[in-house]
């Protein structure tokens, strides 16, 4: 846990969120200022700042996030709309908190490419 990190402090319970799931790795919980009718964070309870710290060791995490997002976004009712999942990587890609996070994004239609 980082003292100073906001997704850290949400995963330890410091802070209030409307979490949607939780285990021992994994929280996931309604973002703030949603982009979208659902706009899920996912995210390691490991404090991880970007995915470029990420090493071999965190593969299977890294999937346990992606694989939980699709769960979540199955309970979400999105099955048949379908979602989209980002993580941004740096500010330059609009990465704002410094704790790696996917954002599970439905309910709406998407364009592509992405602003
Ligand atoms: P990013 O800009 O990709 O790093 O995404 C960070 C996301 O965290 C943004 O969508 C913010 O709205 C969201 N966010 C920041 N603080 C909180 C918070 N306390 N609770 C929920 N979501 C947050």
């Amino acid at each position: 846990m980082t003292q100073d990190c906001i997704f850290c402090r949400i995963a330890a319970g410091d802070i209030p969120a409307r979490k949607v799931y939780e285990d021992d790795a994994i929280v996931a919980f309604h973002d703030l200022e949603p982009q979208a009718p659902v706009h899920v964070l996912i995210i390691p309870r490991r404090h991880l700042s970007t995915l470029l710290e990420a090493s071999a060791d965190d593969a299977k995490l890294l999937g346990a996030l992606q694989f939980r997002a699709i769960e979540i976004a199955r309970e979400l009712g999105l099955e048949s709309s379908g979602f989209r999942l980002v993580t941004n990587c740096l500010a330059g890609a609009g990465q704002s908190v410094f704790h790696i996070h996917l954002h599970l994004l439905g309910g709406r239609k998407f364009s592509w490419p992405p602003g």
